[in-house]
């Protein structure tokens, strides 16, 4: 049987069935949504039939996914997503802010939000049974979908810019892809990847060309559905005054924009099926060197217009975004924004996780330097519950994080040296 009833362009609205298309829109070129049942899926399942399940990773979620679960169980596709969330409360009380949360995909396989998006993906390409996966990536995807084939004993080929950071780099390899570096940007890479998957037939994981990739991603919401649940029944034991508070607020950052339009989805399904009441207010956080969603967000219009990417933080450095239709329709239909920040807050906002024992990469810290600016601009209020997505490990990406901090003392072995620089 098939898992999900066809795909629905993101712009023409035209419907495809499974087999018809693969990657985007025919016509227009626009991202698939994939479409699923729910009138079938509202027939078998409640929420609780999920909440009460002991599964801890996505596929937890498997009524929902467009795909059957992997076999075996125990590869890193089984172990990713199911993050944990980190109340931070030394930054809220910084921030003027009463409820502040993180959380922190660090926590995934391959140390990035990614594995939700190459668990599905590698999934559905055993299921089509493609011999090779390939990618563009700046670093991360490809880490994600080379683990995730490594898992499975399938090939992986990445198509990465020649700048990627070096322990990017270094798990691509220990994975056993085959690793491409290229001599040009990002979108380079992701272009020359669709060229080279229709040239050889390999089944291209792209992010945001194909479809699957929003389908893994859109299980972080239902986790935070999850989560939710919980956090706000103990919020209000604690203050039972708090009646009419706004929504949760979802604040993650933006490169390609398929994982903040990965999110609106998971919470489009679940208004869908009636399981919430309302969806929580999305914002997005870009790079003020990479900001083609803002600047259409902020112009109110759905035309991205590519700019020339400059950012430390490489994982949201793209000129031409490849989900920027949905990702500006995902703050526009939640009521969110798009905030844009300096590379210099980035990486102070590396330090700052740094002081609650969170470690991200300047991709992942960007969310967190979003917030501090929209609360200070009063887009975040002080009574708005907070959400901030930790998307990549600082682990990724030394050196940027080395540039947050001041470089270690070194010392004689003696406690006379010792006490000289305490
Ligand atoms: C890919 C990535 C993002 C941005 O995701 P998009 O889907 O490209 O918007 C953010 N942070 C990290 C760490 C990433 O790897
Ligand atoms: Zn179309």
């Amino acid at each position: 049987m098939n898992k999900f009833s066809g795909y629905r362009c993101s712009i023409c609205g035209t419907e495809y069935l499974p087999g018809q298309v693969t990657y985007t829109c025919p016509k227009d070129g626009g991202n698939l949504d994939v479409v699923l049942d729910y009138e079938t899926i509202k027939k078998k399942f409640q929420p609780e039939d999920i909440t009460s399940r002991t599964e801890s990773s996505l596929w937890r979620y498997l009524p929902l996914l467009p795909v059957n679960e992997p076999a075996g169980d125990s590869t890193p596709l089984h172990a990713s997503g199911w993050t944990p969330v980190f109340a931070l409360p030394r930054l809220a009380e910084k921030l003027h802010l009463k409820h502040l949360w993180l959380k922190d995909e660090s926590r995934n396989p391959t140390a990035s939000f990614k594995d939700r998006a190459s668990a599905v993906v590698v999934t559905r390409a055993g299921e089509i049974k493609s011999e090779v996966v390939v990618t563009a990536s700046t670093g991360n995807a490809g880490a994600a979908l080379a683990g995730m084939a490594a898992a499975v004993g399938q090939k992986a080929v990445i198509f990465a810019p020649k700048s990627a950071p070096q322990a990017k780099v270094a798990q691509l390899l220990v994975f056993g892809a085959k690793v491409i570096l290229v001599n040009g940007t990002y979108d380079d890479a992701f272009d020359l990847t669709v060229k080279a998957s229709d040239e050889f037939g390999w089944y291209c994981r792209n992010t945001g060309y194909n479809p699957f990739t929003l389908e893994g991603k859109k299980t972080a919401a239902f986790e935070i559905w999850e989560w939710w649940i919980e956090a706000h029944r103990d919020w209000h034991k604690k203050d039972s005054a708090l009646d009419n508070h706004s929504p949760l607020t979802i604040i993650v950052s933006v490169g390609d924009g398929n994982i903040i339009s990965g999110i609106h989805k998971g919470f489009k399904d679940l208004f869908a099926l009636g399981w919430i009441p309302n969806l929580p207010r999305i914002i997005g956080v870009q790079a003020e060197g990479s900001a083609a969603i803002a600047n259409a967000f902020h112009a109110k219009t759905e035309k991205i217009k590519p700019v020339s990417a400059a950012t430390i933080a490489d994982s949201i450095s793209v000129d031409l975004p490849r989900d920027g239709v949905r990702a500006v329709r995902a703050a526009a239909q939640t009521d969110g924004t798009y905030i844009t920040v300096k590379d210099e807050d980035i990486i102070k906002a590396i330090a700052e996780l740094g002081t609650m024992g969170v470690f991200a990469e300047p991709a992942g810290a960007a969310a967190y330097a979003g917030l501090v600016k929209g609360a200070s601009l009063g887009v975040v209020g002080s009574d708005d519950p907070v959400l901030v997505m930790n998307t990549g490990s600082g682990l990724k990406d030394v050196r940027a994080a080395l540039q947050a901090v001041q470089s270690a003392p070194v010392i004689e072995p003696t406690l006379e040296a010792v006490k000289k620089i305490l």
